[in-house]
């Protein structure tokens, strides 16, 4: 998978991506990410990419010229599967938005700034906005680095045996069991025995239970899904 990302602000992308299961996907060649600073691409001696709102109000708009210019030289250079940008009022990134995106050869993510980017590039480029929550972050940085890590560690053999993708919450609509490790006790309070009977079929059904118990009592909305 190719991932090219676009945005003023590089550095914020360093402890992300060179940390991790993202870095050890790099390192195997699973995941090629290519931050590209949109800086570069400004208008003028002064290498300008916001400016004032038409009609006023406060907050800076991003220029359409610099991430057009961007956008339309790296489809030159190969197709895109998407081209995402990260915006609170787009789809709320879930579990199968990352299983889907997960699937994919070559992404662009285009991270906003300021009061956002100007409409049109939404509606002549973008085929994919997603947010990550119902709050307003100050760019799409941050946004980009959770939906890159949420599909990158999907790509199969960027996990290795100690963690399962399919085994973590969410993937069969139910929030993951409770886990414990050594020691069996600490202070009193003790391991569940169940989990040090050997007994694989009754282990599972705890397990299956406390999903169970969990997702109705933290996240009932899931079963409702
Ligand atoms: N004025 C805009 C918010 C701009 S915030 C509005 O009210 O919708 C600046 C940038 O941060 C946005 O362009 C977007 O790229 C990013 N951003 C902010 N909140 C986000 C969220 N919840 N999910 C994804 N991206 C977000």
């Amino acid at each position: 998978m190719r991932i090219d990302i676009i945005t003023l602000f590089p550095e914020m992308f360093e402890g992300p991506f060179n940390h991790s299961i993202i870095q050890r996907a790099k390192k195997k060649n699973l995941v090629e990410i290519y931050i590209h600073q949109l800086r570069d691409f400004g208008i003028g001696k002064h290498k300008q990419v916001d400016d004032y709102a038409y009609s006023g109000g406060a907050g800076m708009v991003m220029m359409i010229e610099p991430i057009a210019t961007i956008i339309e030289s790296l489809k030159n250079e190969r197709a895109y599967d998407e081209i995402i940008y990260t915006s609170p009022d787009g789809k709320l990134l879930d579990q199968p938005m990352a299983n889907k995106l997960s699937t994919f050869q070559n992404i662009i993510i285009l991270c906003g700034h300021y009061k956002g980017i100007d409409e049109r590039i939404r509606e002549h480029y973008i085929t994919t906005e997603i947010s990550i929550g119902n709050y307003v972050l100050s760019g799409g940085e941050l946004a980009a680095a959770v939906i890159t890590d949420s599909m990158v560690r999907l790509i199969p053999g960027v996990l290795g045996n100690e963690v399962s993708a399919l085994s973590d919450s969410f993937q069969d609509q139910l929030i993951s069991p409770p886990v414990y490790t050594r020691p069996r006790n600490f202070k009193g309070w003790e391991v569940p025995d169940i989990l040090l009977s050997g007994n694989e079929r009754k282990i599972s059904e705890w397990k299956l239970d406390q999903s169970l118990k969990r997702t109705r009592e933290r996240r009932p909305d899931l079963l409702n899904e």
